[in-house]
């Protein structure tokens, strides 16, 4: 079948999406960007008590608030000095979207220099998972991805990250979400921006995740999973880490001619090194992968793909891997559509049929542009 071409920087793209270079500012510390050490040894600094860091910690971790005012047990002059110095106001809600009866909500964040990002909260029956940025844009140009489209402005700081989680776990909390009140289970860097481009900060924003109460979120590493395109050296760098984080690899397609043209960056890194790097994290941490497979009509969702798909993976073991197809969220001005249903259904029986354990990913959040690959944070003023 003709493959259909587009490019990033077609005509196709809407006026919308091209955007002047932004203004980066650096973002001012806050205190979720600390270590518990260095926590005690600002507050410290500051005149105060070290075990005022530890009740500073059980407001942000454990009661999920920044508000001075909620700290009642700290005198209020210790407040201030503690709000000033080390609660900077990093994320600011700009706007928010909601599907599936108000328990899917995206939120358009502005930050400290004027940049935007969003975040997706997904309620489900049991459990809720927050899907978060790790960047402004991406660099990582996929034609097939609206934050691809954006290019790239900033990476995030921990504590930009961090206070997407805090906000989530907040509303959780606060019973926002129709269902009552309730915890966040899972998270995922699937928003926009390539977390291992940004390593350091996404390593730390974890370590606070996964740290006990009140010296972080307490959440557990099986519950987070980290998404790449596939820079080898950072899943590398991830399995060594002695996490049992999940590890998600966009391939999106098993032959290098066309992953290269979907996903640049295999021109530098191939199908086969990807591969061999997820194999590696398995070996490393006992975690199955998740391949991820955006399902493109007519350009990657042929029955032989997914035959040679299915090869690839088997010739590196078994029982380390499964896929994840998607059906391909429409994002503005791609000419790209979602396969149909029964090509969809053959892509799955074939690789089941090659024993892969395959399930296909919801597209939840597609009506407010708010599933995989649909982030693209634009300018609400
Ligand atoms: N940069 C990382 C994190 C982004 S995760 C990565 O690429 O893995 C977002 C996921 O959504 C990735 O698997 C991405 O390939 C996928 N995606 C991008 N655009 C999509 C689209 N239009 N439809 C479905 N999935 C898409």
């Amino acid at each position: 079948m003709a493959k259909i071409e587009v490019r990033p920087g077609d005509e196709t793209k809407p006026v919308a999406l091209q955007m002047a270079p932004r203004r980066v500012v650096k973002p001012p510390r806050h205190f979720a960007d600390l270590t518990p050490a260095e926590r005690a040894a600002v507050v410290e600094e500051l005149g105060h008590k070290p075990f005022r860091a530890k009740q500073l910690a059980t407001h942000y971790f454990e009661h999920f608030t920044a508000d001075p005012a909620d700290w009642t047990d700290i005198p209020g002059a210790a407040r201030e000095a503690f709000a000033s110095a080390l609660f900077p106001t990093l994320l600011t809600p700009r706007k928010t979207l909601q599907a599936d009866k108000g328990t899917t909500v995206k939120t358009l964040w502005g930050l400290h220099d004027g940049n935007r990002i969003e975040s997706v909260l997904m309620r489900y029956p049991r459990r809720a998972t927050l899907c978060i940025s790790s960047q402004v844009g991406c660099g990582m140009a996929c034609p097939f991805c609206a934050t691809g489209q954006l290019g790239f402005t900033r990476n995030l700081s921990t504590s930009e990250m961090l206070e997407q989680v805090r906000m989530a776990m907040r509303s959780l909390a606060l019973g926002e979400i129709p269902g009552g009140p309730t915890r966040l289970n899972n998270l995922v860097f699937m928003g926009e921006g390539e977390g291992l481009i940004n390593y350091k900060a996404i390593m730390a924003c974890i370590r606070a995740l996964v740290a006990d109460q009140p010296e972080g979120f307490g959440m557990s590493a099986r519950n987070i999973t980290v998404s790449t395109v596939g820079l080898v050296p950072g899943i590398k760098k991830l399995a060594a880490e002695g996490l049992p984080l999940t590890l998600a690899l966009s391939l999106h397609a098993p032959d290098d001619d066309l992953r290269s043209e979907l996903v640049p960056i295999n021109t530098r890194f191939s199908v086969d090194e990807a591969l061999d790097a997820a194999r590696g994290y398995f070996d490393a941490t006992g975690r199955r992968v998740s391949i991820e497979y955006a399902l493109i009509k007519d350009m990657n969702d042929h029955a032989w793909r997914a035959d040679l798909l299915g090869k690839k993976l088997n010739a590196r073991g078994r029982g380390w891997v499964h896929v994840n197809p998607i059906p391909l969220n429409p994002t503005p001005g791609s000419i790209w559509t979602a396969s149909d249903r029964d090509v969809e259904n053959e892509f799955v029986d074939r690789l089941r049929g090659h024993g892969i354990p395959t399930t296909i990913r919801d597209t939840r959040g597609s009506d407010i542009d708010g599933a995989c690959g649909q982030l693209a944070a634009e300018d609400d003023e």
